[in-house]
């Protein structure tokens, strides 16, 4: 399972005429955003909609920073309210030397950087650290909070149980028209055994009390 998509910024944001803020931009950086947070790597579906999630301004727009960004495009991720209520002001670089990040300690730009090569997402959903400044970040933003464990854990599961059903699909395609070899119905079995796990660890997840 594919987990932080490579994502791009377009090169010319145009936002919405009749909105006069940096809100203007929120389809455009969401559609560049893939829809997903790019901190806890959620989809907006996960919240309800595209409307519960925020735009983060990467370097604060507070006036201690870089007051100046408020409205740059090139400036706004998209974040859901958790992941953006806790980097708020966060910024721990200083502004002149133009670092996101150092020993350790602030953020990676989703769009510079590779999340993948700082991000390692455990079978179970939770997010370890690769590199620095991954263990800031999960820990700052709370990346590993229940709610995201448990939407990334059912994101594992869905691409279990669609591969379970490909390679099933794949192997009796392979059968059409002659006998089936040594092995093959074993291996259907398995594959529908695997399929049969992932979709009721999905439906425990769906429904825990039942
Ligand atoms: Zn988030």
């Amino acid at each position: 399972m594919k987990f932080f998509p490579i994502i791009s910024r377009r090169t010319n944001y145009v936002g919405v005429s009749r909105i006069y803020s940096y809100r203007k931009y929120k389809d455009e950086i969401s559609e560049d955003c893939a829809f997903r947070c790019v901190y806890c790597d959620c989809h907006c579906n996960s919240f309800g909609g595209h409307a519960a999630m925020e735009l983060d301004h990467f370097r604060p727009k507070s006036e201690r920073y870089f007051p100046e960004l408020e409205d740059d495009p090139a400036n706004l991720l998209l974040a859901c309210r958790s992941c953006n209520g806790k980097k708020r002001d966060d910024w721990p670089m200083d502004k002149l030397g133009g670092l996101t990040h150092f020993e350790g300690v602030g953020y990676i730009d989703p769009f510079e950087s590779e999340r993948t090569l700082y991000f390692h997402v455990e079978n179970c959903g939770s997010f370890s650290a690769k590199e620095d400044p991954a263990a800031y970040m999960i820990e700052q933003l709370a990346l590993n909070r229940p709610f995201a464990v448990a939407v990334r854990a059912r994101r594992i599961l869905r691409g279990k149980l669609h591969a379970a059903i490909d390679s099933l699909a794949e192997e009796l395609r392979s059968m059409e028209g002659s006998s089936p070899q040594a092995g093959q119905l074993g291996r259907i079995a398995d594959l529908l055994q695997e399929a049969n796990r992932a979709l009721r660890k999905l439906e425990l997840e769906d429904c825990p009390a039942l």
